[in-house]
């Protein structure tokens, strides 16, 4: 048994999705040529003044509320003096006093699959700098200041993980919230979402901390769990030969495994924080707050177990669901729509979309499929009219702007007598017999859904009405 023990806490940096900068007007796209969406303010010209993006208030109160933290009703921007090629203005807007998010926690499973609280310190907004692009080739380094003023919110742990696995649970964890309030892409490859981990080490059963080193700019969950563990051994190594540990910022190396100095690390005194007097304070009324919390989708943790004890999805299933605000509203509203009973509608979605998705890396979001369209394909497979194989390829179809959706599903399905036995069926039919009138309907000529209405009644006698009228109009806005 080692007789030291571990203590980490993390710094997340999540890139609050906004379309322009916290100060600026420019754009937050990812990828463009090198500076051209940096503008004079993001440039720190003189004479130019920072006005704040309303919305990453909203993001970062969404987030305070999710994690149950003190939202404050007064919060304020200051200036983190420091010098560096990629920061034109010397400074960094970001804040010390007076945190827009104070306190909160995330509930994680330790090591023995016991729920842990991990307390968050605070969670600050402020300015993401440029970018420093060394050159080997030639020798120099480039400056790119398209990230300069990208909006981000620091979310500050209290030193409670306990290891390497408990981090990744909670960085996870974090990930998924973010995600799911729709207030970060989440993109790791980007930057959009990474970590600086402090870890010290002790004697087990000391009260005081040890000296922490601080490694920066971690942007994927396996790498934060190796250079953590490497961090580990290193100082207790270092300890052992009775040697201390210098406080300091190191860099992970995924190639070599390794952590290596990069700089001493400054203390918050060596920045010479200041109030920004080229912003006001925030005043955030109760009201705002309270409109903010009214409109909180439902959170992970209580849908979770909704899934698991009223569905019996497995874990896997309800993580992926709960993944991304788009799949779980989709799931939900798929489980509504369908006959089919949701166990069933998650397992066809997993094996039909979301292995796609995964796949190709796309976003169920930006593609064309609409929940409608995924019930009524459902639906076409459990009566055997499609096979897995069709709806695969009627899914590509959909996803590559092929014809119109009806077409595409024309096109696929067999036009059997058997169309005739459902209400569904018949709809379909009808509407994708008749695509002349769904364009106009879809120009704004809604009366024509009596049209449809009149055909699926002609074979379908003595159904509802009302229930096909309503069945067609859903379908007819999806399309
Ligand atoms: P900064 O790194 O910007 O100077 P802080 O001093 O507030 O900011 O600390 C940042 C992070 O370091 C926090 O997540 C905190 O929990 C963690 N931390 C502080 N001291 C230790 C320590 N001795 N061991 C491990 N983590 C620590
Ligand atoms: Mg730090």
């Amino acid at each position: 048994m080692s007789k030291w023990e571990s203590v980490i806490g993390l710094e997340i940096h999540a890139q609050l999705s906004t379309k322009s900068k916290i100060f600026s007007a420019s754009s937050t796209l990812y990828g463009k040529d090198p500076n051209k969406q940096a503008s004079y303010v993001d440039l720190g010209m003189p004479g130019t003044l920072p006005v704040l993006n309303k919305s990453v208030i909203k993001k970062a109160i969404q987030f305070g509320l999710a994690i149950n933290a003190k939202i404050a009703n007064k919060s304020i921007f200051a200036r983190k003096n420091y010098f560096y090629p990629d920061l034109p203005k010397n400074y960094q807007i970001s804040q010390l006093d007076s945190p827009i998010v104070e306190g909160g926690y995330i509930e994680i499973k330790d090591s023995n699959n016991q729920n842990k609280k991990i307390n968050i310190t605070r969670a600050h907004l402020e300015e993401d700098a440029g970018k420093s692009i060394h050159s080997n080739e030639n020798n120099c380094t480039y400056i790119d200041l398209n990230r300069a003023g990208t909006p981000l919110l620091e979310i500050v742990s209290e030193p409670e993980i306990a290891n390497s696995k408990e981090a990744v649970s909670y960085m996870k964890k974090i990930h998924n919230l973010v995600t799911y309030l729709d207030i970060c892409d989440g993109n790791m490859q980007e930057g959009s979402f990474r970590c600086d981990a402090n870890v010290s080490v002790r004697k087990i059963g000391d009260k005081n901390l040890g000296t922490r080193t601080e490694l920066k700019n971690i942007n994927s969950f396996k790498f934060v769990e190796k250079a953590i563990n490497y961090e580990i051994q290193r100082q207790i190594d270092l300890l052992e030969d009775g040697k201390n540990i210098i406080q300091e910022t190191r860099l992970y190396d995924e190639n070599k495994d390794s952590t290596k100095s990069m700089r001493s690390k400054e203390e918050a005194n060596d920045y010479r924080y200041f109030p920004d007097p080229d912003l006001l304070p925030i005043e955030i009324e109760e009201k705002y707050i309270m409109e903010i919390k009214n409109s909180l989708p439902e959170l992970p943790e209580i849908k979770f177990e909704y899934y698991k004890s009223n569905y019996n999805f497995s874990e896997d299933q309800i993580n992926i669901i709960l993944s991304d605000i788009y799949i779980t509203n989709f799931i939900d509203q798929a489980i509504s729509l369908s006959k089919i009973e949701p166990k069933r509608v998650v397992n066809y979605f997993m094996s039909l979309i979301y292995s796609k998705l995964n796949k190709e890396k796309l976003k169920l979001h930006k593609s064309e499929l609409k929940v409608e369209i995924f019930c009524l394909l459902l639906e076409l497979i459990e009566n055997k009219k499609i096979t897995k194989n069709n709806f695969k390829n009627i899914i590509d179809s959909i996803w590559n702007k092929k014809n119109g959706v009806n077409e595409i599903i024309k096109s696929y399905t067999t036009d059997s007598e058997e169309d005739n036995d459902s209400v569904d069926g018949l709809i379909h039919k009808v509407i994708s017999q008749n695509t002349k009138q769904v364009e106009e309907y879809k120009s704004g000529k809604t009366k024509i859904v009596g049209f449809f209405v009149g055909r699926v009644l002609k074979d379908a006698k003595g159904a509802d009405p009302t229930s096909i009228k309503n069945k067609i109009i859903k379908i007819l806005e999806s399309v």
